[in-house]
């Protein structure tokens, strides 16, 4: 709720249902709705507002000087309105609909992160009620009670094989072949709905059901290598958590053992923030993994706070640099000069750069005259469900 003094309010926009959008009208015209989504919102923020670009469909914004609840209910009623026309391509109407999370905020930085976990859940809120928007109230967040639900759903999912892993194509920088590709998680409803990951791996990665999620999201990659020519790899999300678990060890090594699959065609992805906290126990248990033969990639590099010095022994094969610097290094030079960094950082030490979020293909030129490796991203293909992958790639 907001108290009557003048705050600022962080609220998270977000473009829904654009999947759907895509693959009624073709992936040609998300650049479209990208653009359109963009300028619209540059129609609602004042000049005093704050915003950034978290990803093509979502943004951040900062309002500034919201005095009330009714303040911030005329901003949303504006939203609304903004958005409510639908665009047209090729004389096509495409609906455009958003939903916004809001939460209060007091300009600290630290109390920046909070506001936006805070407007995160606000937006869960707003999207599962199918309302424009929520507000953030500690009542209004997921209670235990509806986390607990969900968890108990996510059981029954996993149990009935509700849960898929889709594929995202990993393409070599050079000759533009495919290399392989990273397992994505996805959860079909019953109500034939596609709930992606966003929605509810935070809430089972605070739950011990995170495990037997990713053990099963091991094994079923694992048996898909064995299908798949020598050549190709598949990319696994390891949740930070489960590296403390010595489980993690003989799940990987059981299942390769069974389907007879080269270890160094698995790839684990665990995120740059692992080294934040217990650093010794996360970095033994990396070299254990890769001792195994496994490659170890580090995912959504530069987002997180680690120091250099810890570079020089990380045991690590790959860097894969976050879709949020890749997404604008065309148009913002501090995001191509980190982007071009880090690809030399990394292959100083010997390590293999992926880039994530290649959305066109002057992205992935640029990329590929940096010398980046591999390019993973929508230009090239969407996480696409395996049967569709393996006929698109005759694998
Ligand atoms: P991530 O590991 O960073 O995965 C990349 C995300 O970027 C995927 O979102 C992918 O669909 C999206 N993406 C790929 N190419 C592009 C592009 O060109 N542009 C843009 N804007 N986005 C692109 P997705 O599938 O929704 O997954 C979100 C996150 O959920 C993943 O982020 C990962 O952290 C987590 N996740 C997914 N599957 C699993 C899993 O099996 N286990 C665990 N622990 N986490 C998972
Ligand atoms: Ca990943
Ligand atoms: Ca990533």
């Amino acid at each position: 709720m907001i108290s009557p003094r003048k705050n600022s309010v962080l609220g998270l926009v977000e473009l829904t249902d654009t999947d759907d959008l895509f693959e009624l009208h073709g992936t040609a015209s998300s650049r479209a709705l990208h653009d359109v989504f963009h300028d619209r919102l540059k129609g609602w923020v004042r000049s005093r507002d704050q915003w950034r670009l978290l990803d093509n469909n979502r943004i951040c914004v900062i309002l500034k000087d919201i005095g009330s609840q009714g303040e911030l209910e005329l901003a949303a009623a504006k939203l609304g309105r903004i958005f409510k026309e639908p665009h047209y391509h090729r004389g096509r109407p495409m609906p455009l609909e958003v939903r916004a999370g809001f939460a209060e905020v007091n300009g600290r930085d630290k109390d920046l992160k909070l506001a936006m976990q805070q407007a995160g859940m606000a937006l869960w809120q707003a999207k599962k009620k199918s309302h424009l928007f929520d507000v953030y109230s500690p009542q209004c967040g997921m209670n235990a009670g509806d986390e607990q639900k969900l968890v108990e759903q996510l059981e029954v999912a996993l149990e009935q094989g509700a849960l898929q892993l889709y594929y995202q194509p990993k393409i070599h920088a050079g000759y533009r072949s495919l290399i392989g590709a990273e397992a994505l998680m996805r959860w079909h409803t019953t109500d034939q709905k596609v709930i992606t990951p966003d929605q509810f791996i935070d809430v089972a990665e605070r739950h011990e059901i995170i495990k037997p999620m990713t053990w099963w999201a091991i094994k079923s990659a694992v048996a898909r290598l064995a299908r798949w020519p020598d050549q190709l790899s598949i990319a696994v999300n390891i949740s930070p958590a489960l590296l403390l678990e010595d489980d993690i060890l003989s799940v990987v090594q059981d299942a390769l053992e069974i389907h007879g699959v080269t270890p160094a065609r698995l790839n684990l992805e665990v995120t740059e923030s692992i080294m934040v906290d217990n650093q010794d126990v996360m970095l033994s248990q990396l070299a254990r993994l890769r001792d195994l033969g496994v490659k170890i990639s580090l995912d959504d590099f530069g987002t997180g706070f680690s120091s250099l010095a810890y570079f020089r022994d990380l045991p690590v094969d790959e860097i894969k640099i976050d879709k949020n610097f890749v997404l604008r290094m065309m148009e913002s030079e501090k995001d191509h000069a980190i982007v071009k960094a880090v690809i030399d950082l990394a292959h100083n030490f010997s390590l293999k750069v992926v880039a994530e979020g290649v959305e066109n293909l002057d992205i992935a030129n640029r990329l590929a005259e940096l010398h980046c490796d591999i390019l993973q991203g929508y230009v090239f293909d969407r996480p696409l469900p395996v049967e569709e992958f393996e006929r698109q790639y005759r694998v």
